[in-house]
């Protein structure tokens, strides 16, 4: 089993930089930086999350 293509990822707010999420993705899938629409709490609305680069 090669668990170590799993990686923890930190979304963060394009609009605030709040670090909103912590998530997990596969690296092999998803050699890509991940960005999804979600809700930001300190928006207060639904907006871009990016990947944090480490
Ligand atoms: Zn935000």
């Amino acid at each position: 089993m090669a668990k170590e293509d799993r990686v923890t990822i930190i979304l963060k707010c394009t609009e605030c930089g709040e670090e909103t999420y912590i998530t997990s993705k596969n690296k092999r899938k998803h050699p890509d930086r991940l960005e999804q629409k979600k809700y930001c709490p300190r928006c207060k609305k639904a907006t871009i999350h990016r990947e944090k680069k480490k």
